[in-house]
Parts: C-alpha cells; structure tokens; sequence
C-alpha cells in the first residue's frame, strides 16, 4: 500500500496515510477502509515513522490521513509529525477527524498554534442532507446546521456518484460545502468490500455535468478514484 505521495497540483502539499488504533465509529455502511489499524502502537510507529520518514517538507504543507481520526494515532507518531513539521518547515497542516472527536479539535489546534503550525480539520461529511447522510450512509453526524459543523472544521469531503443523488442534489453539496468550509473534497464512490454500490448514471452526470464546472477550481479536490491523491491502494505492509 502507498502510503507518501506529493500533491502538484491546486492545495500543493505532501500527503501521508498514516495507520493508528482504527476508526471508532466504523458504522459508515460505505466504508471499508476502517479495516486499516493495528491495535498494537509500537507496530503503528513503525510503520508511520518510516512514511513521515520521506517528508521534505517542499511545500510547507503536510496532510494527514489514517483511515479514522487524528485522535486514534498513537502519542509517538503524533509527537514525530509534530518534529517532522518543525525540521522541514511545514507550517500548515490538515488532519481528518470524526464528528465524535470534535471536542479534541480546538485544543489542538491550540496546541498546534503555539509551535507555529496552522491546524485545519476535515470532516467527511459526505453531504448536507441530514436524512440521507443518516438513514442511508449511516455516517454518525446528529448536528444538522452547517454553522455549528464549521465551527470545528475547515474543509469537508464529500460522497457522489451514489444512487438518489440528482444533479441539483452534488451541485448543493459542493455550493454549501464552498460557502461554509475553506475547501472541498468530492470523492467518488468506487466499488468497494460494503455492500452500497457506485452509481454509474450519477457518476455519468457528474462527470458530464459538474465535473467541467468545479476541476479548475483551487478550492474544489475531486477523487474520481480513491487512490487518486496518490496514496492507498491494496495493503502489503502489515
Ligand atoms: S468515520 Fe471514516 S473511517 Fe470511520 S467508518 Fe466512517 S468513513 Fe470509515
């Protein structure tokens, strides 16, 4: 599995997949790469030393992702991201965090602040619609007002390419993602171990319709593939 890759494009940075204790909310009907943790930490530093090991820190900018939330890495990878960024003079950093952890967000950002690095989180959403992301995606958000999401999140991923997702449904995901969050990740739904399947005339449409609208835009990422940043792919590692 690829777990460093550099971003050359629009947000440039370099991004790491780092792996920790796992997802703790797992219930996402969606989502199968909740399957990539280790309970044991010294195997996770391991591991994650080796990846942040390849960091140079070319664009002052370093995201973090680990299949789950920051909290679930262990203390000594937490403590190695926060050197690897003060030897290679990132200053920005993004970490992905569940809803459940919110209350973690504002003290690390805190935390991260008082070393001179700028903390942004991110939040997969998937989308707006409360009934659809709760019923359907079972995504574990109960907050249905975007303001009080935004306070604890600077940008958001979104889920398309499913199935009961119009055209005017992804163009208002993207339009209240863009009004309320720094930026936007649309990702789209590529088949996977869960039963929810992508939807190949939603994917059409987006593709014919949304996609021309949104690729240029600095502030809009868009996954037509999930290992589209680079990183991911089939484990071999562990
Ligand atoms: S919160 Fe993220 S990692 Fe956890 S189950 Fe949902 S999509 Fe998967």
């Amino acid at each position: 599995m690829e777990r460093y890759s550099l971003i050359n494009e629009k947000n440039k940075r370099e991004i790491v997949l780092l792996i920790g204790s796992g997802c703790k909310w797992k219930k996402c009907t969606f989502c199968d790469y909740h399957t990539d943790f280790n309970k044991n930490q010294d195997i996770c530093f391991d591991i994650n030393k080796k990846v942040l090991g390849k960091v140079t820190g070319i664009y002052n900018t370093l995201e973090v992702i680990n299949s789950g939330s920051f909290v679930d890495l262990d203390k000594n990878t937490l403590d190695y991201i926060e050197k690897v960024c003060l030897e290679n003079k990132i200053n920005k950093l993004h970490f992905e965090c569940h809803w459940l952890h919110k209350d973690d967000i504002l003290k690390t950002k805190d935390y991260f602040k008082s070393k001179g690095i700028t903390l942004k989180t991110k939040l997969g959403i998937e989308t707006f619609d409360y009934y659809y992301r709760e019923s359907f995606l079972r995504k574990g958000i109960e907050e249905k007002e975007v303001k009080n999401i935004a306070k604890y999140y600077d940008e958001v991923c979104l889920l398309q390419g499913l199935s009961g997702q119009s055209v005017e449904f992804m163009l208002k995901d993207i339009a209240i993602g863009l009004e309320n969050f720094e930026r936007v990740c649309v990702n789209i739904m590529v088949e996977n171990k869960t039963y929810i399947k992508p939807d190949p005339r939603t994917i059409q449409n987006f593709i014919e319709q949304i996609y021309p609208i949104y690729k240029h835009n600095n502030r809009v990422d868009i996954l037509l593939n999930n290992t589209d940043f680079g990183v991911g792919g089939e484990k071999d590692d562990k």
